[in-house]
Parts: C-alpha cells; structure tokens; sequence
C-alpha cells in the first residue's frame, strides 16, 4: 500500500470486497431467472428516475439537454437490457464441444460461469451510461459488481448510488465515490475483472496496480478516431454525419470523429456543409438548448488552449456560430484548417467540438497517415466504392467501424464494443460482454468404457496400433 492513500479507504474496500465475494461464494451461480429480473428491475428503476438523471447530468456538466441523455444514455442502457434478458439464457447453456475419436464415448463441453466481483472504474463524460453498460454485461455474466464513478460528475454518482442501492444488496451492487485516490485503491483491489474507461494515461496506471493481483482488466480507453471521407463520397451526407457524431455532447464522446480525411478536391465543399449543418442543428449557436457544455472550466481552458496554440502554429480557424453568453462552459464548434503534427490538437484526443480537416491526394496516403499514429478507438468511413471500403476496413487496425455514419456501431447491440493497442484491450457489449466476464471453463466427461487405458502401461500391441492411428 503507498502511503498517499488513506488507509481508511483500503480498508473500507476491502472490507466491501470481502462481503460481496463471500455472498458470491454463498450463491455461485444465479439462474438465467434471476439475471433477468436483475435487468428487468434495474430497467424499471431507471426509468422511473429518468428526469432526476436528466437533471443531475446537466447540472454536472454545467448544461446538458433532457434530449441529448434521453437518446445518448438512457435509451441505449435500456435497448441494452432488452437484449441481455433476450439473449442470456441463450448464452448461458453449456456449449457442447467435439471430442475426437479415441475419446469417445466421452463428453466435451464449455461452461460459462461468473468469474465472481467485477470492480467498475467509470468516466466523467457519459457519467450514467459508461458505469452502467459494464454494469450489464456483469449481472448478465451473473457477477457481482462495485463501481467507482467519476468525481466529477458528483450528483449523477449519487443518484446512480441511491438507485442502485435502493434495487440491489450492498453485497450484489455497490457504488463507491471519489477520486484519483480512491480510484488508485480501487484498482489495487483483488477483484475477479476490473472494467476501466477512461483516459489511455490513467487505464496504464490501473493496469499496472491490476498485475500485482493477476487481476484481468478491460481498458476502455480513448484516442484519436479518425473520419476519412472517400473521394466518391456524398459530402453533404457525409457533413452532416461528422457534425453530428462531433458535436454530440459537445464532442466529449470518446468515439467522436476526433479528425477528418478528406481528398484535397472535396475540402472546401465540406467545410461549407460542415458549417451549414452545425448551424441547422444548433441554431442558437453555443447557448442553443440542444447544445452541450464543457463539462468544467479546466476542459473550457483546455479546448481553449488546443485553438489557441493551433492557431500560433499557422492553422486556420472557422467558427460555426456564436460561443455561449449565458454563463458555463459553453464552446462553439470550429473546424481547424492547415493542421500540421506539432499542434496539441493533431498529439492529443480533442475531446470537445473543434474539428481539424487533414488533406489527402490518394486513399492509400490516408490509410498510412492513420497506421502511422497510435490505433483509434473508433474509425468512420464514408463512400460507395466497395474497393475503397474493403481497403480501409482490411488496411488499417481500431477499435470499432462504422461506415456512412458517425457513432453507430456503439449502440448495435449485437456487435462487441471496445478498443485496441491504445485504445484498449478486451471488449463488452452482446455476447463478447457475457463472455469476458465470465470464465469459459472446459469440462471432459471421461465415459466408463475407453480407449484411454490402451495408452497406460503396461503397453502391448494394441497401444501400437492406436499410436500408428493416431500419429497418421
Ligand atoms: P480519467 O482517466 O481521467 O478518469 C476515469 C476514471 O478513473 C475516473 O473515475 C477517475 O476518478 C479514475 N481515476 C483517476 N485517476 C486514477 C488512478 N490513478 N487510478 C485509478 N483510477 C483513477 O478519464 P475521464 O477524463 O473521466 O474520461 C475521459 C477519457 O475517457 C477520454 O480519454 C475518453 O476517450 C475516454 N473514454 C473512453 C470510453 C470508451 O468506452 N472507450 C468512453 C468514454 C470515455
């Protein structure tokens, strides 16, 4: 234990730990039953609070729209649910496996069991959502779970924390809140599976403290995604689309196109398009009621910081809209033209509404200016060229794709979500969520009667001729 951290906080953690993990050694594998009614009430219970969530996220983040949690978070978390009490009895039958000849007449087969205490790390910008979908895929897994929001989004975590403590035991779901600290104890704790999301800085320190224990982590980080805008695309369509993947949430999503590709033809056209939609989709500008703020003053500065220094190194900056009067953090979209590799915005992930338009003469030097950066969370594709989609989807490696829109293979519930290299490791979402965190066990069946015993001593011809078989 480091001494920075309170001695109290590793001791009330552990103790938390220890209580869940003895009421799952108590009741190791609840039935597809009660998972469901696990979902099914926390569906209800979310549901009914809907409107304190709304407002507890939009007093968080200085402002946020009922609209924009509603469609971002709320309706997500809930098709999710759908789709887990539809599918988990499904998932959770052992699967029968091949054994071959000279096993037989034994019995192979896989099964897939809760791994035990699943610990949460949950980020700041979709503060409800992000703590609960690993959430999902933990009861659907038939685990038991501790989450640790973020501290910066104070009275979502409490709301979340009141909920969750009125629906379930302590020792089946607990929330946990604080910061760095907390956080640091948290990943120190010997949990069955961390889920991490959050930044690629700080998912490296929780994956360093999880190896002390062996303990399996899934990162879910952030990064860079590019957009690349094929040169047969449909520009205003495909405008529209960035600007809205971009400016949801103020672009604080961590799949938001973060840069866009575009063939040096097609930029102004783009630019205009580009503009043109931020304006129909907000026309209020900054203080429109549909539009985001910056969740604090520090990420206000920082995006500040980002233009600011873009622009001292040549880039040209185009403003779409008015910034906020009314107070808080509110920022105008902006796309940033003539980027060059030394700007904070082409180094770090923007996380907030400016987007940098990069040039490109031929698609093959979009697909290396992507491979020859840190692989991306998501990746955007827009174009009809099957040869040009096959060579984006097969040449460059991220996270996720989605092609002719922006943000949408997040909420398919089927697909696995999550990143890698960078931008992660491991994933959740459908079936890939139930499996990682449960624990395939394999299982062999030996059957009364068996050739097996032709390969024990003492061995005679007949274990010759087994081996001939076998070594054929
Ligand atoms: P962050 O890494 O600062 O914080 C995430 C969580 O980690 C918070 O709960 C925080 O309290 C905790 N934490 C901080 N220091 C810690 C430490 N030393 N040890 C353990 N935990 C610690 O991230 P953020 O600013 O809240 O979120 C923004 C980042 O998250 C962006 O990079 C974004 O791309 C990424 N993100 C990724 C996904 C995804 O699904 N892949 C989703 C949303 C956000």
């Amino acid at each position: 234990m480091t001494a920075h951290v309170p001695v109290k906080d590793d001791f009330l953690l552990s103790a938390l730990l220890s209580r869940q993990r003895a009421a799952f050694l108590r009741d190791a594998h609840p039935s597809a039953a009660q998972r469901r009614s696990d979902l099914l009430k926390l569906k209800r219970a979310l549901l009914a609070r809907r409107p304190r969530f709304e407002a507890a996220i939009s007093k968080d983040f200085g402002y946020r729209s009922a609209y924009e949690t509603r469609i971002m978070e709320i309706i997500p978390i809930i098709q999710a649910i759908n789709y887990l009490r539809r599918n988990v009895r499904k998932w959770m039958r052992p699967e029968r496996r091949r054994v071959s000849l000279h096993f037989l007449p034994g019995r192979a087969s896989v099964i897939y069991q809760p791994v035990g205490v699943v610990g949460i790390v949950a980020p700041w910008n979709y503060p409800l959502s992000l703590a609960v979908m690993p959430l999902l895929s933990a009861i659907a897994a038939g685990n038991r779970v501790i989450i640790k929001p973020s501290e910066l989004t104070p009275a979502t975590s409490d709301l979340l924390k009141a909920m969750l403590r009125d629906i379930f035991s302590e020792d089946q779901v607990a929330v946990v809140t604080g910061g760095p600290e907390l956080g640091a104890a948290f990943s120190r704790l010997p949990f069955d599976h961390l889920v991490f999301t959050g930044s690629t800085n700080v998912g490296r320190m929780v994956l360093k403290e999880a190896a002390e224990n062996l303990v399996p982590v899934t990162l879910e980080l952030g990064g860079k995604s590019p957009t690349v805008i094929g040169p047969d695309a449909d520009i205003p369509t495909a405008a529209a689309s960035v600007a809205y993947g971009k400016l949801a949430n103020a672009g604080q999503t961590c799949i938001a196109p973060d840069y866009v590709l575009i063939h040096e033809k097609d930029a102004a056209a783009f630019v205009a398009s580009y503009g043109e939609t931020a304006t129909t989709f907000y026309p209020g500008g900054a203080d429109d009621q549909n539009y985001t703020s910056i969740a604090s003053a520090r990420h206000y500065a920082r995006q500040r910081t980002l233009l600011e220094d873009a622009e001292k190194k040549g880039a040209r900056i185009i403003g779409c809209g008015k910034d906020g009067a009314s107070g808080g953090h509110k920022l105008a979209p902006a796309i940033v033209l003539n980027v060059t590799d030394d700007m904070m915005l082409m180094r770090e992930e923007i996380f907030g509404p400016i987007l940098p338009i990069v040039t490109y003469r031929s698609l093959d030097d979009a697909i290396s200016y992507i491979n020859r950066r840190p692989r991306p969370l998501a990746l955007y594709y827009f174009g009809s060229s099957g040869e040009d989609r096959q060579k984006i989807l097969t040449r460059t490696i991220s996270g996720n794709v989605t092609v002719n829109d922006t943000l949408m293979h997040y909420v398919q519930n089927a697909l696995p979500f999550g990143g890698i290299g960078m931008s992660g490791m491991g994933a959740y979402h459908g079936i890939e969520g139930f499996k990682s965190l449960s624990h395939a066990k394999g299982v062999f069946e030996q059957s009364r009667w068996n050739l097996g015993g032709l390969l024990r001593p003492p061995f005679n011809r007949a274990t010759d001729w087994v081996i001939r078989y076998l070594l054929r």
